[in-house]
């Protein structure tokens, strides 16, 4: 039995004053929430806020990005190490807008990983198609490149490690979902990729999440599907009220 996740991506919003006042009006609408782990990852200079803000509840902060280098001349980057002491448990990695906005390779994907791996930092990595590569019948082929890219030379160990968040691109901040079914074809055949290239035990075990546009509206269908483990959410977890909605789904 997977245990389901319901994470949000702040993206670019949000202060500290505004992530407190966040969490103050979360907690108590999440506070008998144990079917599921809660994440939330609020931007860099957010995040010790928000740890603070979190203690003593079942609510886990991620980060957005990561650099894969120890330190250096890396002007910009944060570091596994900055996160793990600013009190992160995980950090999303490869997200479409890191992709389309900011150059962000199946390479570097693989490299910010395997840090995050060894910081024993969980991550959530990002994979999914564009509109052009699904009308063009390509979601199968984009998918298996960004799984070899970056979890091939991953140890079985390692990968039962990870979170992957389907997110095809075309239903990101658009208000456009993929149907339940439309999602969980792609979770099916991330899970085979999952079962070829390790083992079915931990193909298994893989918790895969559904990103786009999820809404209080919406996250029923999609959970009720056997294939879809989660969500990861943009927009929608900005308000406490809709993030809870969505946590109790
Ligand atoms: C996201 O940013 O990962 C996302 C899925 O955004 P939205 O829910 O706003 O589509």
């Amino acid at each position: 039995m997977r245990r389901p996740v319901i994470a949000g991506n702040w993206k670019m919003y949000k202060t500290q004053a505004e992530t407190r006042a966040f969490f103050a009006a979360l907690k108590p609408q999440v506070a008998g929430s144990t079917h599921c782990d809660i994440v939330v990852a609020p931007p860099y200079t957010a995040l010790a806020a928000a740890v603070e803000a979190v203690r003593g509840s079942a609510i886990s902060i991620a980060a957005q990005d990561v650099h894969w280098e120890k330190e250096g001349a890396f002007t910009g980057e944060v570091s596994t190490k900055m996160l793990v002491e600013a009190g992160c448990r995980g950090v999303i990695i490869g997200h479409s807008e890191r992709r389309q906005y900011f150059g962000e390779t199946d390479e570097a994907v693989h490299k910010k990983l395997k840090a995050a791996l060894e910081a024993d930092l969980v991550p959530i990595v990002c994979v999914g198609e564009t509109l052009k590569e699904r009308e063009a019948g390509q979601t199968e082929t984009v998918l298996n490149r960004q799984f070899r890219g970056g979890f091939s030379t991953l140890t079985g160990a390692e990968f039962s490690r990870i979170i992957i968040a389907y997110e095809p691109v075309w239903a990101i901040g658009t208000g456009r979902t993929a149907t339940p079914e439309m999602a969980a074809e792609a979770h099916r055949f991330l899970r085979q990729l999952a079962a070829a290239g390790f083992t079915p035990e931990r193909a298994a075990g893989l918790r895969i999440l559904y990103g786009g546009s999820v809404k209080p509206d919406n996250i029923k269908g999609l959970m009720a599907q056997v294939e879809i483990d989660g969500a990861l959410v943009g927009g929608a977890s900005l308000d406490a009220q809709s993030f809870a909605s969505i946590v109790n789904f």
